[in-house]
Parts: structure tokens; sequence; C-alpha cells
């Protein structure tokens, strides 16, 4: 799962990020709010993480800038003591959550997993089931019938993405955005590697689910009717 947090108490920022990267989330961390506008506009994200008060652009601008152009992604918005009003217009202009400061990150934690919950029907207590097999983001556990094997993180985030673009086709560069992220120096042949690796671990727990590569165009995964 790929999150976007716009912080700017640097310090703070950080500190969450790790955690949340302990916890098997993807995060791209940025300070200010012209940047994060930018960020967030890239429609990557599964979840935002926005502050209010920003340099650049406050919080609320870039929540509602995004929804203007349509994009959906849940937005969890820090508060800081006194911005009730914040608050309430945050939720008006389209925010899912908020979070007062200062926080506890299993806090921020629960809210996370709550929103991801939100997320596709396919998913259940958090777990994904597509075809014979069950995947949990959290724990990274792949099941088939009786058989399981523990990916790796890119790995597990690849067949999400797969999973969440079932029946249409995946680009490498949307893989590489979404499980590498903007900041990269990663490319096709990393997702090639990925991609063989994610097809063993399918076949050792003796899935029916197959990743076809469709040539010049990328990936689709198969097999879950
Ligand atoms: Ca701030």
């Amino acid at each position: 799962m790929r999150v976007l947090m716009v912080e700017d108490e640097k310090y703070m920022a950080k500190a969450v990020a790790e955690i949340l990267k302990k916890n098997h989330y993807t995060v791209d961390l940025v300070h200010d709010g012209s940047e994060g506008l930018a960020y967030a506009r890239s429609s990557i994200y599964d979840i935002i993480i926005l502050d209010i008060m920003l340099p650049g652009r406050d919080g609320l601008t870039i929540l509602s800038e995004i929804r203007k152009i349509g994009i959906g992604t849940p937005v969890i918005l820090l508060t800081a003591k006194g911005q009730i009003e914040d608050k309430v217009k945050g939720l008006d202009f389209g925010a899912d959550d908020y979070l007062a400061k200062p926080f506890h990150t299993d806090e921020l934690l629960a809210r996370l997993r709550a929103l991801h919950r939100r997320k596709p029907e396919l998913r259940n207590n958090g777990v994904i089931t597509f075809g014979d097999i069950e995947f949990s983001p959290h724990t990274l556990v792949l099941k088939c019938v009786k058989n399981e094997t523990m990916l790796k993180l890119k790995e597990g985030q690849l067949l999400e993405l797969l999973i969440d673009n079932r029946n249409i086709v995946v680009s490498k560069n949307t893989i590489i955005e979404r499980v590498w992220g903007y900041d990269t120096e990663a490319e096709d042949n990393h997702v090639e590697i990925h991609i063989s690796r994610l097809r063993k671990q399918l076949t050792r727990v003796k899935s029916r689910i197959s990743i076809n590569t469709i040539r010049g165009a990328g990936y689709t995964l198969t097999g879950g009717e």
C-alpha cells in the first residue's frame, strides 16, 4: 500500500514514516504544500495523510484541488488543537477521516487499516481474495488452499496492484510508479525480475492464477473466475 504523507514538522513526520514502513506501507514524505499537491494529483496513492497548516499550500486547498479533478484517494487530515472549524471544513471538502495532533501512531495505523478495508469488495478483514488465493498485505502471507508462502514487500505490492486492476493491462510504468514511487532508479528489468519472482511464488502455492505478459503493453492477471 502506497501512502503519501504531507507534513511540515519534519522530525515527527520522519518518525511516523519509519513506523509506517515497518508496517509494510510504502511512504512518500513531503514537507511542503505545493509539492504535496503535485504528488497528490498523480493519483498513484492508496491513502494520503495531510496536515492542514503547511507552507506553500495548506492542506484544505490541496484536498479541494484534488477532489475537484476527481481524485478520490482516501484522505486523513491531521488537525492541530483548536482547529475544529478546519475539521468540519475538511470533512465538507471530502476528507475521509481526521486525526488530532499529537496522535499515537497505533491510532494512525488503525485508521489506515479502516480506510483500507473500505477499498474493493474483494477485501475481507484486510485480506484480499482472488480466484484460489488469499493474500494479506499486512502480513504478506499468500495462501492457496493448504499451501502458504510469505512474499517480499515488493512482490506483495505488485500482487495487490495486479488484483486491484484485474481484467485490465497494467503497464511497466504504472508498476514502477506504484511499487517503487517517483524518486526511483527502478527500470523495466526490475519489474521483470519481480514479476518472475511473483510467478514462482504463485507456482509454489500451486495457484491457478497466472500473470500474463502482454507484449509491449504490460501484464494482466487471470484465473480469478
Ligand atoms: Ca503543520
